[in-house]
């Protein structure tokens, strides 16, 4: 008979799972499933990346570079080119020849061969793909390898399928390219992200010039290893690495068609500004404050594991995470109560380990950022609870945490913080409930937790907010639209909607 857990061993601080029987669990103090780390044997990462234009690799014109380094030991992986405004120029005009020489010209079904190339090399190099994300970025192996890498191949996939059927999409109506693509992504799903911008981009014919972020740039240029190797002609797809001044070099660019842009809203509002009355177009998709709501009547055990999930997996680096709990008044004890064991499970730190749910923060950054926000939520009188498993010495950590005690008003509530930290609120009736949700400058995401499907429809027409989920939290898949409300953005990725962000319809 298979055991299909790892076997565990006993540990010195308290509240793991034990395997009593195959497959049935009891809780148990003072035990740990042993580490299951996952080989590095088939990854290389070079000591030095250049930049991606025009189909080859080529060094920074001021020859300078920046680290990017490993958030779970502090160590340098490796040293990354800084593209000034030299090089983004010369990414926009090899993507400005690209579009006008070759991919816009090209039949339709010709391009979608060459994005099904890069999906299909991508699923063989899945495993290398997963490793370096959860190395450069410090998520665990577990997402990177079944969400972040299959989802990133899915959408390839996916808008591989939609390029030579654009007129289905559209019906009656002509769509055309707009052209020149800048992109500019977060660090949270780095080589995902790289697959919601370039997929609908080329499907639809333009060419693009893509900066990955500044903490996690290695995925993105071996997926130019990987667009290298699928063929794609030169100059199609062009990747620059850099931070803020070379994603402002890009979108300042006078020779760029749209702008697509993933991150914070403080960022989004100074790209608005920046692109205003120039005439490019732009998504943009930034920051969230997302409610999990709980009836009374719903699957208490599912709806811990959902929250659980929503906001702690991931180390909360997700956008839409359910940072905001509003808990039907009658079952809050139960749900705390159940939340707090639940934490007490959850294993923090190597993200290379296959058990670990939680894994470094991205950066020393981001850490002092959250960290600075439970200083705040303790100050402005809330309750703080973590979890109490042990962290690595070195690296960037932080315990799955809960705020009670808080009101609407607090800052802990209001803004988003990036990290495993949620804010617990009650409510009584489905009317407060909403109210409450919907008190938030971001409307990116929800969910609610409920037996009933009235309860469910009425909940979702009333939340402002661009994708709900019902029982369920954090599920993604290429044919669904995502986008915000409000602060949380302006424009859909994903789906039918992701494509018309990459085209102008004519009669
Ligand atoms: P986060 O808080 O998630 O790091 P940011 O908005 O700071 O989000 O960063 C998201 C992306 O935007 C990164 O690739 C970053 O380098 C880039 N970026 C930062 N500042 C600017 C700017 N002024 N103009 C264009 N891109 C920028």
């Amino acid at each position: 008979m298979s055991i299909n857990r790892p076997i565990i061993f006993p540990k010195t601080n308290s509240g793991n799972f034990v395997s009593t029987e195959p497959n049935k669990l009891a809780f148990n103090d003072g035990w740990q499933y042993a580490p299951a780390p996952e080989s590095t044997d088939h990854v290389t990462i070079d000591q030095r990346y250049k930049l991606f234009i025009g189909g080859e690799f080529v060094a920074p014109e001021a020859g300078r570079h920046f680290e990017t380094i490993n958030p779970a030991t502090e160590e340098q992986l490796s040293s990354v080119a800084l593209a000034g405004e030299a090089d983004v120029d010369r990414a926009v005009k090899a993507a400005r020849k690209a579009y006008n020489g070759v991919w816009s010209k090209m039949p339709a079904s010709e391009r979608s061969k060459y994005i099904y190339r890069i999906a299909r090399i991508l699923q063989e190099r899945a495993r290398e793909f997963a490793v370096i994300e959860s190395l450069d970025g410090g998520k665990p192996i577990r997402e990177s390898r079944d969400i972040d890498i299959p989802l990133a191949a899915a959408h390839f996939f996916y808008y591989a399928g939609w390029a030579d059927k654009l007129e289905y999409a559209f019906p009656g109506r002509h769509a055309v390219p707009l052209g020149v693509a800048g992109q500019i992504i977060p660090w949270n799903f780095p080589l995902l992200m790289c697959a919601w911008k370039i997929a609908p981009a080329l499907a639809c014919g333009n060419t693009v010039v893509l900066k990955p972020a500044e903490t996690t740039p290695l995925t993105a240029m071996k997926l130019a290893e990987v667009i290298r190797d699928a063929g794609l002609p030169p100059g199609v797809v062009n990747i620059v690495t850099g931070a803020g001044e070379t994603g402002a070099a890009i979108v300042n660019h006078p020779d760029i068609d749209k702008i697509a842009f993933t991150g914070s809203t403080e960022v989004g509002r100074i790209i608005q500004k920046a692109i205003a009355g120039t005439g490019k177009r732009y998504t943009l998709e930034l920051g969230g404050k997302a409610a999990n709501i709980i009836f009374a009547d719903a699957a208490i055990d599912e709806a811990v594991e959902g929250i659980v999930n929503g906001i702690f997996f991931n180390q909360g680096h997700v956008c839409c995470a359910g940072s905001r709990l509003f808990v039907q008044e009658s079952v809050a004890d139960e749900v705390i109560r159940k939340l707090r064991d639940r934490m007490e499970t959850l294993i923090v730190g190597d993200p290379l380990d296959k058990n670990t749910d939680i894994g470094a923060i991205n950066s020393a950054s981001q850490l002092e950022t959250i960290e600075s926000y439970l200083k705040l939520g303790q100050e402005e009188g809330a309750q703080m609870y973590q979890s109490s498993c042990a962290v690595p010495d070195r690296g960037y950590w932080c315990r799955p945490t809960i705020f009670t005690g808080v009101s609407q008003s607090n800052r802990i509530v209001q803004e988003e913080i990036f990290g495993p930290v949620l804010a617990i609120q009650t409510f009584r009736t489905l009317e407060e409930g909403l109210s409450k949700a919907n008190n938030t400058p971001y409307g990116l995401s929800g969910g609610i937790w409920t037996d009933k499907g009235a309860k469910i429809f009425k909940m979702t027409q009333g939340i402002r907010a661009g994708v709900i989920w019902a029982n369920t939290f954090n599920k993604f898949d290429p044919t669904s639209p995502f986008g915000g409300y409000k602060e949380s953005g302006f424009g859909r990725e994903g789906g039918l909607h992701g494509l018309g962000a990459y085209v102008r319809l004519e009669a």
